[in-house]
């Protein structure tokens, strides 16, 4: 198993200020500190093995979760299903997430969030998912063995999709459509999975089931055989 202390983040990103009412909304959860300190409060980098040859993407921080920790679904309740999940499926050393200091690692696997900084109502305006671009296509371009993305929620598809016809792979957004369990086989030998997001909101009313989330991991390993 190769592990991994962390990847190093996209330039610029925690100190990006790009978005004023993202860096508003982030200053004033810290300030409000209902969950008690400190917070992170600042743009929340990508965690996992700079080998991976699978990258994660969920939509953004939550307030009181990655906005807190510093690393994505930490602290929430999505990460209490993402976390086990990897650890079962052999890309995490445990199945608990707690902060950026509990010594966990991931092994072949990176995870990220389309929008970097936790947004109002869970919802990133559209011109902070393009200001938050350059970073996803930075983490992309990072990853010299990346071999399989999993898109989580329809938010991470869509700015997959964007990136995607940024650099001319893709002629519309429509050309990369969302649902669980599809996948793409990308021209230039990425596959491309897209999965519901593991939110409270989607376990709570079954559209996403453990049953479910686990065949997204059954179809990466059959793409990743574990590494000797
Ligand atoms: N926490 C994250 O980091 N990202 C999500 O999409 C949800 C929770």
């Amino acid at each position: 198993m190769t592990t991994s202390s962390g990847i190093a983040p996209p330039a610029g990103l925690v100190d990006c200020r790009r978005c004023p009412r993202l860096v508003g909304h982030r200053e004033a959860i810290a300030r409000r500190g209902r969950s008690g300190g400190p917070y992170w409060s600042r743009p929340v980098p990508p965690f996992g093995d700079p080998a991976a040859r699978l990258l994660i993407v969920g939509l953004a921080p939550g307030a009181e979760g990655a906005n807190r920790t510093g690393r994505p679904f930490t602290g929430d309740a999505a990460g209490e299903v993402l976390y086990p999940t990897l650890y079962r499926f052999g890309f995490a050393g445990r199945p608990v997430s707690t902060g950026r200091d509990d010594g966990l690692h991931l092994s072949d696997c990176v995870i990220t969030n389309a929008v970097h900084c936790v947004p109002p109502d869970n919802r990133p305006a559209t011109e902070e998912f393009a200001a938050c671009l350059p970073y996803l296509a930075a983490m992309v371009d990072a990853l010299p063995d990346l071999r399989v993305i999993v898109l989580l929620g329809q938010g991470a598809a869509t700015q997959f999709a964007r990136l995607l016809k940024q650099r001319g792979e893709i002629p519309t957004l429509a050309a990369l459509p969302f649902g669980h369990g599809r996948v793409h086989e990308l021209p230039g030998g990425l596959t491309v999975i897209g999965s519901y997001h593991p939110s409270r909101y989607n376990l709570n009313t079954r559209r996403l089931t453990p049953a479910m989330f686990d065949a997204v991991f059954e179809e990466v390993r059959g793409r990743l055989p574990p590494r000797r």
